[in-house]
């Protein structure tokens, strides 16, 4: 372990969600996985990381992550390395009729699949390390289906079960390599907050119309979040957004109707979004549970506007009247780029993260005034 422990940050530390924009050399470098040799290709990306790295540490995050350089989009590189699933399920998504990847086979995961990536940024980082995992009922809820998947997983609860597993062992194997905290990554119950998802209105992406049940769903995948975060010694957190995707987000709604839900949940940190219009409402901050700590997402990552180290501390200070100052943390909404392909660039991303530790350290001068 090589950065300061997570429990003698300042004030409103400040943290990245995960991923960071690759510039066009890191997206050239993931398209050659399979044409360059293995160890060359991984020696070329640790250059790049490095850089991810000195990025964040540049911009003055206490909290850091590898800014995902290695992935191309923050689901599939679990997916396609766990294995058991194929480009079949024909779906519209904005008007457009797209194939999209279900589970068809059980997954075969013999060895962790993050870890040799975690143990690249805890050796190279002199802040804290945080590490993502794509969270089991995202995954349950994207790629099952039940004309593709019911052959390998006959039923939803029975594929959910096996992904707690799996990134149960994931998440152990992450902890070995010394990184301090561990972040599941969940859009997915962002759509109980979707009241159009909810009351069965018609959406842009046909895969998330189907029988949501809040009460049932909820406690599904609370379980599953748990079986994957037991035992860890390691800070969790998990990260609920409204889902980034080019400059929009998939879903929208306050989270008032998951919060007060969250209380069997046993994670650290809950990572919001507050930035993006329709996401979270300051107000929801009413109803997070006692026992979490809450990342506040004071930094709109989908448009390409800078906003100004005042707006970003004033939405701050608005958290403030809800949750002790100690129970605050500051990040962007979420990744910069969920996907290789997202348009942000690095130089708008930077200075998002820069006024986000300018609008920190005013808040802590304010506290110790
Ligand atoms: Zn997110």
């Amino acid at each position: 372990m090589t950065g300061p422990s997570p429990d003698h940050l300042p004030l409103f530390p400040t943290q990245a969600i995960g991923s960071l924009p690759r510039p066009q050399l890191v997206r050239d470098l993931l398209g050659q996985r399979q044409t360059l040799p293995q160890q060359e290709w991984r020696a070329r990306l640790d250059d790049c990381v490095r850089f991810a790295i000195q990025l964040q540490q540049q911009a003055g995050l206490d909290i850091i992550s590898d800014g995902e350089w290695r992935r191309t989009q923050y689901i599939h590189e679990f997916l396609s390395r766990a294995g058991g699933f194929r480009r079949c399920r024909r779906y519209q998504h904005q008007g457009q009729s797209r194939l999209g990847l279900v589970v068809v086979e059980r997954m075969q995961t013999a060895t962790p699949v993050f870890v040799e990536d975690a143990q690249f940024l805890v050796d190279n980082a002199q802040a804290v390390t945080k590490a993502t995992l794509p969270s089991p009922f995202l995954i349950a809820v994207r790629y099952w289906q039940p004309e593709y998947s019911a052959a390998a997983y006959p039923t939803c609860e029975h594929f959910l079960e096996h992904l707690a597993e799996i990134l149960a062992r994931e998440a152990q194997a992450l902890e070995t390599t010394g990184v301090q905290i561990i972040q599941l990554d969940d859009p997915a119950l962002a759509y109980f907050c979707d009241r159009r998802l909810t009351s069965g209105q018609a959406i842009h992406d046909e895969r998330l119309q189907r029988d949501w049940d809040i009460g049932r769903d909820l406690t599904h995948a609370i379980d599953a979040i748990n079986c994957v975060c037991a035992g860890l010694e390691v800070e969790t957190h998990l990260h609920c957004c409204h889902s980034v995707s080019k400059r929009h987000s998939d879903v929208q709604g306050n989270y008032q109707p998951i919060l007060p839900r969250l209380t069997a949940l046993q994670v650290d940190q809950l990572n919001l979004e507050f930035a993006y219009p329709d996401t979270g409402d300051v107000a929801d901050l009413k109803h997070v549970p006692e026992h979490f700590r809450v990342g506040m997402g004071v930094v709109d990552v989908r448009k390409e506007r800078l906003p100004s180290v005042a707006e970003i501390a004033d939405l701050a200070r608005r958290g403030l009247v809800h949750l002790a100052p100690e129970r605050i943390v500051l990040n962007p909404d979420c990744g910069f780029a969920p996907d290789a392909g997202e348009p942000p660039t690095l130089d708008e991303a930077y200075t998002k993260l820069c006024r986000l530790v300018a609008a920190a350290r005013q808040l802590r001068a304010e506290e110790a005034a």
